[in-house]
């Protein structure tokens, strides 16, 4: 077949996969068979769960769509999403699960701390990654965006910043979690949701001025962790505030 050309403009902040330093977000590509959108916007550099919306010479397409002829391409990331009106948006808001791999471990303990559930081990290699993700149908949180191409993966989240409160940020934006979040409800070292506590049956475990000084108490069924309002809870309590304030400035 005849070759052809595709001209692909990436907006919003998918330009940070291009590797461009001049900024520029448009890629051309010389094509010389049929291909799938999906592989030519990934040959970019840009994983497909990033791609919210796809338009080829002006019309809504999904990922399967087949390339054969010279093709302008607009692609867009969610965080567009309120400057293009369309019903045919690729990627979904309002998950609340999520994988989050070994280098993630700042961002789990904070989407914890804020409520949400996320399945992380400090171990776990990208195939165990996989697995949980579709066993128990979460988001995959990666710095890896090849793990992130990999054809099963259908929700997911590559965090811009190297910084956990910021990349906490940044799912509770692209996932539109603001609404859903309920800090101190989760273990922050095992992810099970904490059960209320009577302190008589805890008594026992706690330390002389615990004892004396706090009268609520959570306990992790899970790993047995004992929470309460004690000297380390304003600094989380304050965590918690930024976080949410900051979502909330973005919004
Ligand atoms: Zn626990």
């Amino acid at each position: 077949m005849k070759p052809f050309k595709v001209r692909l403009r990436f907006h919003g902040d998918l330009s940070v996969f291009l590797g461009s330093k001049s900024g520029n977000a448009v890629i051309e590509r010389g094509l010389a068979e049929k291909t799938s959108i999906k592989d030519v916007i990934e040959s970019c550099g840009v994983p497909h769960p990033e791609v919210d919306l796809i338009l080829v010479d002006e019309q809504t397409v999904g990922f399967d769509h087949t390339l054969a002829n010279d093709t302008n391409v607009e692609v867009f990331p969610v965080e567009n999403r309120n400057t293009y009106r369309t019903d045919k948006s690729l990627q979904s808001v309002g998950i609340a699960s999520f994988v989050a791999d070994v280098h993630l471990g700042g961002l789990t303990r904070n989407l914890r701390l804020l409520g949400f559930d996320v399945a992380y081990r400090q171990n776990a290699d990208d195939h165990q990654l996989l697995e949980v993700m579709v066993r128990e149908n979460r988001a995959l949180l990666t710095r890896d965006r090849r793990l992130l191409m990999h054809a099963i993966v259908q929700h997911g989240y590559w965090p811009r910043s190297q910084n956990a409160d910021e990349q906490t940020i940044e799912v509770v934006g692209r996932f539109d979690l603001s609404e859903l979040i309920a800090p101190f409800t989760r273990c922050l070292r095992c992810n099970a949701p904490l059960e209320e506590a009577a302190k008589a049956d805890i008594i026992e475990e706690l330390e002389p001025l615990t004892k004396i000084y706090y009268h609520q108490f959570r306990r992790c069924p899970g790993c047995k962790q004992i929470y309460w309002s004690g000297s380390h809870f304003p600094k989380l309590q304050r965590r918690v505030e930024e976080i949410r304030s900051r979502v909330r400035g973005k919004a």
